[in-house]
């Protein structure tokens, strides 16, 4: 699965909700009934952490409401039936932009990382970028395309260290992923550019230790990356980030990997609103009895209550899995094997923490460092007695954040929210 496809048909419709960020969800700048072309913005961004939304087809907009998101709500969306022409909204890319311009490239692109931050406020006060390619290939499509398009991706990150006035950039690639780093061997780096070879997957909860691992910066476990001047984008990003300076496109279409009980498993460029059911029928639609609908990792993924929700800006990934899968998922004792171990990123003893959360020995667990987690899955993942590892993990956690919580601060909140709505 090294190589992303191209859909053979578009879907008839699209959602595309106006809420792709960590910020307030955008303004609708169409109305029932507009025609809109691919590329065209729909939606105003307003407020902090908040990126524009564009029209990833071109149609007539069908309806604007509140429809299934994968985050589990239903959010402002934009539905749009496909019309024949597909037509593009015109574009002029910018001849030879300045660190200004291309700022303002990128955010009018909307362009948005996996966790939801818009990647113009990832670059901002930072000296170096890192792209994270961690992942293996076979799970994120973000990774596979640094196999398809590594000069694209290295010519973002140049245009992003502009921007940014970075002084170094490296592309962490997963050292698994042999054709990932052939393809970068294969062009000729810019030499503040770096390809380094990482053994973790650094899920977007791991950037503290991503940084750790890359810089040796010694205050970064559990800061975040811009406390060390460093700005941590996706594979797919820097790619957008290309694509919006060299063509003036916007971010519409996002690769996905659509892995477990479908047809044909694959990597796919999807527009942005195709939704879930339309994305697994172009992989040949399911085989088997579908026991869950996962987007972006079984471990510390979503799982979906439809699968009618759309892709979004945050999806890499959807997974599903047989019901017969979902039903032997039954726990077993734990054998002592310590594959738990051997995978733990930062070196916990995740077989321990869990017996001692599962006994609701927290200050055990604390002494042991479970703060320290990273909520990877990794450890659950390995595990042959599919021990729910990181629920217990978790229960920990939120029993040790709770007993050590300023209790003061918590009152204040709860008092002013009161029992007859903070009046
Ligand atoms: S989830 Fe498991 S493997 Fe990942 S950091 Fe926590 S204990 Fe380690
Ligand atoms: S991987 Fe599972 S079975 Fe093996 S030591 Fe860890 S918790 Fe026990």
């Amino acid at each position: 699965m090294n190589d992303i496809a191209f859909l053979k048909e578009l879907p008839e419709d699209v959602v595309i909700p106006l809420l792709q960020h960590k910020g307030a969800v955008c303004e609708p700048v169409v109305s029932v009934g507009d025609t809109v072309h691919a590329g065209q913005k729909i939606g105003e961004a307003s407020g902090a952490a908040s990126a524009p939304v564009h029209a990833s087809v071109s149609g007539t907009v069908a309806a604007i409401e509140k429809l299934p998101h994968p985050f589990g709500t239903k959010v402002l969306s934009v539905l749009i039936t496909l019309d024949e022409n597909q037509k593009k909204a015109g574009s002029i890319p910018v001849a030879d932009p300045n660190p200004s311009e291309i700022r303002q490239i990128i955010k009018d692109a909307g362009i948005v990382e996996i966790h939801g931050t818009p990647t113009c406020d990832v670059i901002e006060n930072i000296d170096t970028i890192i792209v994270n390619a961690s992942y293996r290939s076979t799970l994120i499509a973000g990774c596979v395309g640094i196999c398809s398009y590594p000069y694209e991706v290295h010519d973002g990150l140049k245009y992003m260290m502009q921007a940014a006035g970075a002084k170094q950039a490296v592309i962490a690639v997963n050292k698994v992923n042999k054709e990932a780093l052939e393809a970068l061997a294969g062009i000729e780096l810019e030499e503040n550019i770096k390809v380094v070879p990482v053994k973790t997957k650094y899920t977007p909860g791991m950037e503290d230790l991503l940084v750790y691992d890359i810089m040796g910066t010694t205050k970064q476990i559990g800061g975040k990356p811009e406390d060390a001047g460093v700005g941590v984008c996706g594979v797919n990003t820097a790619y957008e980030v290309y694509d919006a300076i060299t063509t003036g496109r916007p971010s519409m279409h996002i690769p996905v990997s659509i892995s477990g009980a479908v047809e044909k498993p694959q990597s796919l460029l999807v527009p942005i609103g195709m939704r879930f059911k339309d994305v697994i029928e172009a992989c040949g639609g399911y085989s088997g009895d579908v026991g869950k609908v996962v987007m972006n990792g079984l471990t510390i993924g979503i799982a979906q209550y439809t699968d009618d929700v759309p892709v979004v800006k945050q999806t890499a990934g959807i997974i599903v899995v047989d019901k017969k899968d979902v039903l032997l998922d039954e726990t077993y004792p734990c054998i002592h094997c310590a594959r738990c171990v051997d995978v733990c990123p930062v070196d916990l003893i995740p077989s321990r923490i869990a017996t001692y959360s599962d006994q609701g020995r927290y200050e055990e667990c604390r002494g042991m460092h479970v703060m320290n987690c990273v909520e990877c899955g990794e450890c659950a993942g390995a595990c042959p007695s599919k021990i729910h590892i990181l629920q217990l993990i978790w229960r920990a956690k939120v029993a040790i954040d709770r007993a050590y919580a300023d209790t003061a601060e918590k009152q204040t909140s709860n008092l002013t929210l009161g029992c007859c709505g903070g009046a």
